[in-house]
């Protein structure tokens, strides 16, 4: 049975650099979002939360309800209002039409559009936002931005602080007009964090820097916190001149010790066609197509490490570490060491 083992104190090391740069472990909070980058929501919530972690971040409901028990505080990130939201969590207002449809009495924070255009209110909607979420019963107590390029060394990011920095001058107007307590604000994910020099009393919304990757020159000296571990299924001699796997594209071009593991594409791994060289931790090959849930290399004993860098699979496949980690089945059982 192949497996993830969560290195637990990979990542209370990575909490605490985390929290240092911050300031203050009860301002960071943790993007648990995708079964926590593929690493498992319920196990790194109970971590993160025994650290000191008090906020986390999600994408749905389902996701909150999993790790609900952890945190005091737990942002939906992109939940389409129905009127049936459960009122323990805070909702990410990302369109302004979603304060009509939101429950009434829940808690709110304003997505702000401070130049990537994805999602959030512009600074001319938020006196409205207000408005309505007043009509609507909603209360408002956070607003944030999320950085475009905050990872390429461009003058972008300073464009948006900026950009945030004056939506936020204009709501702090706004709770006060509307006799409202101050709300919290947050903008930094992991690459803005990493470049961050002034955070005010901001929140920053950590994502992957908690798994331990960096996306510059590593100034939080970051460790990785998961390993995928394969198991061995089945071991043969491939004779030179025999082929292994689907199509036969590899070709022994001599006797070689090889075996099969039981990781595939079905498990979240992205097909390797068997062109190039897809290196596992071992630094040995795979060998020929991946199956859907197997792949053939140098006999490496009862079980082979496949990963324990996600960046060596994301160059490979030209993709990024998120979109490796991420896929992993939640299947794959998950273990702390
Ligand atoms: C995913 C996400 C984050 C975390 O990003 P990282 O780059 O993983 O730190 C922060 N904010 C929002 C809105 C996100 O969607």
């Amino acid at each position: 049975m192949s497996e993830i083992i969560i290195d637990k104190n990979a990542y209370l090391h990575n909490l605490t650099q985390i929290s240092n740069k911050v300031g203050d472990k009860e301002k960071v909070i943790a993007v648990l979002k995708d079964n926590a980058y593929g690493h498992g929501a319920s196990l790194m919530a109970k971590l993160a939360s025994e650290f000191g972690i008090k906020w986390a971040c999600v994408k749905s409901i389902k996701e909150a309800e999993e790790i609900s028990l952890f945190f005091e505080n737990i942002i939906v990130l992109s939940h389409i209002p129905t009127g049936d939201e459960n009122p323990k969590f805070i909702y990410a207002i990302n369109d302004i039409s979603n304060l009509l449809n939101l429950k009434k009495g829940l808690k709110v924070h304003l997505a702000i559009d401070t130049m990537m255009h994805r999602n959030g209110l512009k600074l001319g909607d938020l006196q409205s936002a207000f408005e309505i979420a007043k009509k609507m019963d909603l209360k408002i107590c956070g607003a944030y931005t999320h950085f475009r390029s905050s990872d390429e060394f461009s003058a972008e990011y300073f464009v948006q602080k900026e950009n945030f920095e004056i939506a936020k001058a204009r709501l702090r107007e706004l709770f006060d007009k509307f006799n409202l307590p101050k709300g919290v604000f947050h903008s930094h994910n992991s690459a803005a964090l990493e470049r961050a020099t002034d955070l005010g009393d901001e929140l920053v919304r950590v994502g992957i820097a908690q798994f331990g990757y960096a996306q510059f020159n590593d100034s939080l000296n970051l460790k990785k916190v998961l390993s995928l571990w394969a198991h061995r299924v089945s071991k043969r001699v491939l004779a030179k001149g025999e082929c292994v796997g689907y199509g036969g594209v590899f070709v022994a071009s001599l006797d070689l010790d090889i075996a099969t593991y039981d990781l595939g594409y079905g498990d979240g791994l992205l097909r390797y066609c068997g062109i190039g060289d897809l290196h596992l931790a071992n630094g040995q090959k795979v060998l020929g197509k991946m199956s859907m849930d197997s792949f053939s290399t140098i006999d490496a004993g009862s079980k082979v490490c496949v990963f324990d860098d996600a960046n060596v699979w994301a160059e490979f496949f030209r993709t990024i570490s998120y979109d490796i980690l991420v896929k992993l089945s939640k299947d794959i059982p998950r273990k702390i060491i």
